[in-house]
């Protein structure tokens, strides 16, 4: 009798997990095919699986650990961007193949399957919006483009923006994300660093404020250029944030390179970056400083004030 309990307890242990093995494999399948379906997100830092639309609600910023994901151009502009105020600029601007680049395929093709994939037709979208109802010109740098590679689309695109902010007044925030300059576009790729940094200097002759945004990962020629040229450099936490990779620098000096070497909060640290602000923060922490950095209007009782003693004095 008592064997035969036994065998019944161990024969419904042995249920139940075959049971609860079965369920396992069911879920664990349904829920690869839901992350593919864009349903669920899975972090890519503690692993946690999150709704995307929670995660969305969240601006792609793990509830977890915080881990700030990787956002497209679009998603950017509606987060900073009060609805509809948004207006592109310069769409049409297509690039070109000046140099007949060719690596393992040609450039021009490579140019055509990204923007038949990303539906980008480079790698920045500009224009001018407002946050919480200020007006501002935003450049937006987008990683999914060959890596955020800044080539003559990128520097015309950014540098016609800024001239546009001079001239109307506007403040200039830029999103940047980028592996750096674009070497299918050999020279002329350098060249938009000095283009875009000539704008941003006219820009500020004309006192105007001028805000780059750092985000993962931030590197090569972008750093080396209008990244670093802000007023007030804002970055998201943990971006990578550098000119050359670790890899070429530890290899060059033969040293071992500090693990923050290269964070957002190491740049801190040695003044490079004025401020880490969460996403969830950045808009009204943005919005906040262009209002300071807007000129004080006169008060109209002090002009009033002065215009009655004026003219008292001149009925004396
Ligand atoms: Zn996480």
């Amino acid at each position: 009798m008592a064997n035969n309990e036994e065998s019944r307890g161990l024969k419904s242990l042995l249920d139940w997990f075959a049971n609860r093995r079965k369920s396992g494999t069911i879920s664990l399948e349904r829920q690869e095919r839901e992350i593919a379906d864009g349903l669920w997100h899975k972090c890519s830092k503690c692993g946690v699986l999150a709704y995307t639309k929670d995660l969305k609600a969240n601006q792609m910023v793990c509830v977890e650990c915080g881990h700030h994901n990787r956002v497209d151009s679009d998603e950017r502009i509606r987060q900073l961007i009060d609805q509809n105020t948004w207006r592109p600029m310069d769409e049409h601007l297509r690039p070109t193949d000046p140099l007949q680049f060719r690596d393992r395929k040609p450039y021009s093709d490579r140019l055509r399957e990204m923007q038949e994939k990303i539906g980008l037709i480079d790698a920045v979208k500009t224009g001018l919006g407002q946050i919480n109802g200020l007006p501002v010109a935003l450049g937006v740098m987008d990683f999914r483009f060959m890596g955020g590679s800044m080539g003559s689309v990128v520097g015309e695109k950014l540098t016609r923006m800024i001239e546009q902010a001079t001239q109307g007044r506007y403040p200039v925030i830029i999103v940047c994300t980028s592996g750096g300059a674009r070497m299918q576009e050999g020279m002329l790729s350098l060249m938009q660093m000095a283009k875009i940094s000539a704008a941003l200097q006219r820009h500020r002759d004309a006192k105007l404020l001028y805000i780059p945004i750092l985000t993962h990962p931030t590197t090569g020629g972008v750093t080396a250029s209008f990244a670093m040229l802000g007023d007030i450099i804002l970055a998201e936490p943990k971006a990578t944030i550098g000119f050359a990779g670790r890899r070429v620098i530890e290899q060059t000096i033969r040293e071992k390179l500090p693990e923050e070497f290269q964070t957002a909060e190491d740049l801190l640290k040695h003044g490079f970056v004025d401020e880490i602000v969460p996403r969830t923060q950045l808009k009204n922490t943005l919005a906040q400083l262009i209002a300071l950095h807007q000129p004080v209007p006169t008060a109209p009782h002090m002009v009033l004030w002065e215009s009655m003693s004026l003219s008292s004095t001149v009925a004396e």
